[in-house]
């Protein structure tokens, strides 16, 4: 319905799904977090080896050793980095999910948890203060050209999950997320395991959800580009003591039967006969936005097959691009490729060609020669690429063609 059929029904399917706890959108959600203040606080470069971590980590433990008169909050700190980044699975979850994805290892002993309040000052949730935001959604929006010409509004249709009254602390977990359970494995010997709390979902907090219809405004702005996110704070899904995450609508252009697009230009490419080349040309264009234009070649106006060798013969009309975004009175301009399709063969006849010949500047001399003794010649179809490939095939060094050309280069340049 907008857009050209209605692209989120299967969004607000694959949004309403998910109903668990903790899983990952793989590929779609992506999460805005903090994967650099670890390096940061060894002062290394995020793609650091193992080496060059452990020689800034023993740098800076010496120099903030407590025992030595240091600070031991960055001390700790800097230990606790170290500890991560040490690790390659505890560095490469980092790199992937921030320090919040290290709470994911079954909740272990509150490690996660005191490196998140070192590093940012409150806890990830569960415990106290300071709330964790929920998954951001990203989701492709296909629009137009003349869409993002224009500007345009759609209404959105989304499923999210909201959570009905208050959520409380889980009592199956005291809000922990795990739950400890002791198993006899033989006599006198217990083991004890640590499994992610069923009740909640391991999120330490119950609520009750129900299903929300919401519609969204969503603002296509004159001139957005490809890729550019329009995002609705917290309107992703309500998880139990946590802010909501962000809904981004990333823009994907269309392709455009008629115009390419980069930046705020926009190209069109068009085919002239050699006569209108030559002579003049003009036609008409439709505009993203409905106008039409004619393009009309000015007086003696010549356009050529191509600019230089392989370079496409290009002219502008100017500010008939994109409205720049932010700014819709300033536009990019309209480029348009020229190409110039020659007559073919056998097209021209005797009598064209001797009125061409009156009438285009400087036209073949014929010269006078002595028929006896001059070879006249006629031309054949050809493709450059056979440049070089005439004459016979010399098959004693045809094994080694590959070769030769190596070895003959070196000789050429000592001679
Ligand atoms: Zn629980």
């Amino acid at each position: 319905m907008f857009f050209g059929g209605d692209p989120f029904e299967h969004f607000a399917g694959m949004h309403g799904g998910n109903g668990g706890g903790g899983s990952r959108r793989s590929g779609v959600a992506a999460r805005d977090v903090d994967t650099t203040k670890l390096y940061e606080t060894l002062g290394v470069d995020k793609n650091a080896s193992e080496k060059e971590i452990k020689t800034a980590y023993r740098k800076l433990a010496v120099k903030h050793h407590p025992d030595k008169g240091g600070d031991e909050h960055k001390f700790k700190e800097v230990s606790a980095a170290y500890e991560v980044l040490s690790d390659k699975e505890k560095r490469s979850k980092y790199d992937k999910y921030g320090l919040e994805g290290l709470g994911d290892e079954g909740g272990g002993g509150g490690g996660p948890d005191d490196l998140f309040s070192m590093f940012f000052g409150g806890s990830r949730g569960g415990r106290s203060a300071g709330p964790r935001k929920s998954e951001n959604i990203n989701h492709p929006l296909k629009v137009s050209l003349e869409d993002l010409y224009n500007g345009k509004t759609a209404k959105i249709a989304i499923n999210r999950q909201v959570i009905v009254g208050e959520s409380k602390m889980c009592t199956a977990c005291d809000g922990q997320g795990v739950v400890v359970e002791l198993r006899q494995i033989a006599l006198g010997m217990v083991q004890q395991l640590q499994r992610r709390c069923a009740e909640c979902g391991g999120q330490g907090y119950c609520a009750t959800r129900k299903k929300e219809r919401k519609i969204l405004e969503v603002h296509v702005e004159k001139g957005m580009q490809h890729n550019q996110k329009i995002t609705f704070r917290g309107m992703s899904d309500e998880k139990p003591n946590m802010e909501a995450g962000d809904i981004n609508f990333i823009i994907q252009e269309k392709e455009h039967d008629l115009f390419k697009r980069k930046g705020a230009d926009l190209l069109i490419t068009k085919t002239l006969s050699l006569n209108e080349a030559l002579c003049g040309f003009e036609w008409m264009i439709e505009h993203l936005d409905g106008r039409e234009i004619a393009i009309k070649s000015r007086p003696g106006e010549v356009i050529k097959p191509e600019a230089s060798s392989s370079h496409p013969f290009v002219k502008i009309v100017p500010n008939e691009g994109m409205p720049s975004h932010g700014n819709p009175f300033i536009k990019g301009n309209l480029y348009v490729l020229f190409r110039v399709e020659f007559p073919l063969d056998g097209e021209l006849t005797k009598k064209k060609v001797y009125e061409l010949k009156k009438l285009l500047p400087r036209p073949a001399m014929d010269i006078s020669y002595d028929e006896e003794k001059v070879e006249v010649v006629h031309l054949e179809q050809a493709d450059v690429k056979n440049f070089g490939k005439g004459g016979a095939v010399n098959h004693n060094n045809d094994d080694s063609d590959d070769d030769e050309e190596g070895p003959g280069q070196v000789q050429c340049q000592q001679s």
